[in-house]
């Protein structure tokens, strides 16, 4: 299995952060993907990428972080892929894209970040891995403009079947976790169950987004992912390794690995 979106680099795991991946890796999850937040904290995720076999680095500007952001750290964002561009353990451009649930977040601000990263993800040749909260219409909208030669994940997808086949057609992978195990989540699991398998993903944005066995405010690891793997083919209804299979091709196909 891998983990198409976590974390890892937050504070959370200071404390136990090699024996998460270490027992992660044990259960199955042989890789993860570490997506980045803000141009401050990419020097933090990239000591913990690259101190770790099997974890994989994004660099981005997250929506959700819009007021850490200055027009500068595009240009450190450009600087960043180019002394990385060759390195495999940089696979994307990511999270980027556009947090229209939060409203006191600038839009036209949010916009202009996001459509800026997805050019600096087409000028490197690179994948995106996107944030979309009530924004699908118009992350769609940018994507279509971006024309982009890799495609890349929605990360924690929550929107309708129709949206989910906008982004297919565009050859995006739809990324499901925690969120889609919660016996409430029915909307949520009717869609998942309707889309192709090729087109699916796992993650568990941990330390965030509990699945359903946790406790609230409980911190969420790569360790879950089996679990989740498991829950999530029952609602497909299929046998769990299919899904861990098919979803793991995804990702190697998206990454060249
Ligand atoms: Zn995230």
């Amino acid at each position: 299995m891998i983990d198409s979106h976590c974390h890892l680099d937050f504070p959370a795991f200071d404390h136990d952060r090699a024996a998460v991946i270490a027992r992660s890796q044990a259960l199955g999850v042989r890789k993860m993907i570490v997506a980045g937040i803000s141009q401050q904290h990419w020097p933090r995720l990239w000591n913990t990428v690259e101190a770790n076999a099997g974890l994989y680095a994004a660099f981005g500007l997250h929506p959700y972080f819009l007021a850490e952001h200055q027009n500068q750290d595009l240009q450190a964002l450009r600087e960043y892929l180019t002394r990385y561009q060759d390195h495999p353990k940089l696979c994307a451009v990511g999270e980027i894209g556009l947090d229209f649930f939060l409203t006191d977040l600038d839009r036209q601000r949010q916009i202009y970040l996001f459509e800026q990263q997805l050019e600096l993800a087409a000028d490197f040749n690179l994948p995106v891995i996107i944030h979309s909260r009530r924004a699908n219409a118009q992350v769609t909208a940018c994507l279509k403009q971006a024309q982009l030669p890799r495609a890349g994940i929605i990360h924690a997808f929550s929107g309708s079947y129709e949206e989910a086949l906008e982004y297919i057609k565009l050859g995006f992978l739809l990324g499901f976790g925690g969120a889609a195990t919660w016996p409430r989540a029915t909307r949520l699991q009717g869609v998942l169950k309707r889309l192709p398998l090729e087109h699916i993903v796992l993650e568990t944005d941990s330390p965030d987004m509990p699945p359903a066995w946790f406790a609230a405010g409980q911190r969420n690891s790569p360790e879950q992912l089996p679990k989740i793997c498991q829950h999530l083919a029952e609602v497909v209804e299929i046998p769990w390794q299919t899904l861990a299979t098919t979803t793991s091709n995804n990702l190697q196909r998206l990454f060249a690995w």
